[in-house]
């Protein structure tokens, strides 16, 4: 893993980009891969944003482990190295698809989420704002939560099947991907828009792209390196940076 010391040591503009692989690390199903507990579900249908709007308890029931009980949940030693080297100004951005907000719970600052996030959440009928401090309390004792202005369904911030991406973030995303002269995948099969394209804009920008993933990517013949075991990688970055876990 020389090499790629080497390349965070010489990196003046280093961009993450983590999908589901780094939030299963933590212990949060892979709701759309094969081994999550969503199986039993229909995880298309959990966030299908016509159902939602026809069958909102569906939602707030079924995504109560992935996304309400996260204070159960704790950062990975991925997201807490990650944080670090953010600290220490190697890292400049995470890009992330995951909706779990681990990375922000480890202290990263600068944090992409180009799904949209739990954090936040807007009445369909009136557009009031609510925060996931008040949904998660609300949810304790209500199958659904409702605006209390006009009785409206809430929904959160995430990008639903059916629904567009966010174009501002996403324009952010790949401002920081071509500004990357290291992108670091980590986690992603990078199947999913926007992950699919990033990569590109670094590498058309003269950057160099380096995956750690478990499985195959399409880009996987643009990576300078390619590792498969994201637990393996960070023990060894943890070490050679001297980060105190
Ligand atoms: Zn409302």
């Amino acid at each position: 893993m020389k090499e790629l010391f080497s390349l965070l040591e010489n990196s003046s503009y280093c961009v993450v980009l983590t999908g589901a692989g780094v939030s299963t690390f933590s212990g949060i199903p892979d709701f759309r891969g094969s081994s999550g507990i969503y199986n039993e579900f229909d995880a298309d249908l959990i966030f299908s944003i016509e159902h939602f709007k026809k069958e909102p308890s569906y939602f707030y029931g079924h995504s109560k482990d992935l996304i309400y009980n996260l204070e159960h949940r704790q950062p990975s030693i991925v997201h807490r190295v990650l944080s670090e080297l953010e600290e220490r100004e190697i890292i400049k951005t995470i890009i992330t698809q995951n909706i779990d907000m681990l990375h922000q719970k480890a202290g990263s600052k600068n944090v992409i989420e180009v799904h949209g996030s739990p954090q936040e959440y807007s009445c369909l009928v009136c557009g009031k704002k609510y925060t996931y401090e008040y949904i998660a309390v609300l949810l304790r004792t209500e199958d659904v939560p409702t605006c209390n202005e006009c009785g409206g369904l809430i929904k959160p911030d995430i990008i639903f099947y059916g629904e567009m991406l966010k174009q501002d973030v996403i324009e952010k995303a790949i401002e920081e991907s071509s500004k990357a002269d290291i992108l670091l995948v980590l986690g992603s099969t990078l199947v999913v828009q926007p992950a699919t394209s990033l990569p590109l804009y670094t590498i058309e920008n003269g950057g160099n792209l380096v995956i750690v993933n478990n499985m195959e990517t399409p880009l996987d013949g643009y990576a300078i390196e390619l590792y498969k075991d994201l637990g393996d990688v960070f023990i060894s970055i943890a070490e050679h940076f001297d980060i105190d876990l």
